[in-house]
């Protein structure tokens, strides 16, 4: 997911050329919206944290990209090539490091495991929108 920040600032496109040149095929994707009640659904996982109401409230500010990507070892991979959660953290090249500018407008969302890369793609996706 492309998060609302990234999206604000004009960096859809870097985003997905960074993505692409890192070697993920993009299996689906659209340009959506949250409602404050979806973006809650999504980040459930997050319910009990302190800035669950922040995290909502921000996820839901403004429309984002959302995307299916495929790669092997797609995952880790995704997760080197997006950087530390805090973009004060990431290492430089990344694109929390070079499209972000705190840990709550953070750029861009990566599932973290195989099996949540399934719920969100389902939550985002039918299997018609698939190519
Ligand atoms: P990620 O997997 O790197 O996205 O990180 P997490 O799963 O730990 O957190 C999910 C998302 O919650 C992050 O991407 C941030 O947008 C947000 N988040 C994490 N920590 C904080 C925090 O301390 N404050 C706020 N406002 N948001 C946070």
């Amino acid at each position: 997911m492309i998060k609302p920040d990234a999206v604000k600032n004009g960096h859809i496109g870097a985003i997905l050329n960074d993505i692409i040149a890192g070697g993920f095929k993009i299996v689906a994707m659209k340009y959506t919206r949250l409602s404050a009640e979806k973006a809650g659904e999504f980040y459930a996982i997050h319910k009990e944290r302190p800035f669950f109401g922040e995290l909502v409230d921000f996820m839901s500010s403004g429309p984002i990209v959302a995307a299916i990507l495929e790669k092997d070892n797609a995952i880790e991979d995704f997760r080197k090539l997006i950087g530390n959660t805090d973009p004060a953290k990431a290492d430089a090249g990344t694109i929390r490091n070079k499209y972000a500018k705190s840990i709550d407008a953070n750029a861009i969302h990566g599932s973290d495991s195989d099996a949540n890369a399934e719920i969100e793609g389902n939550f985002y996706f039918s299997a018609f929108e698939r190519f």
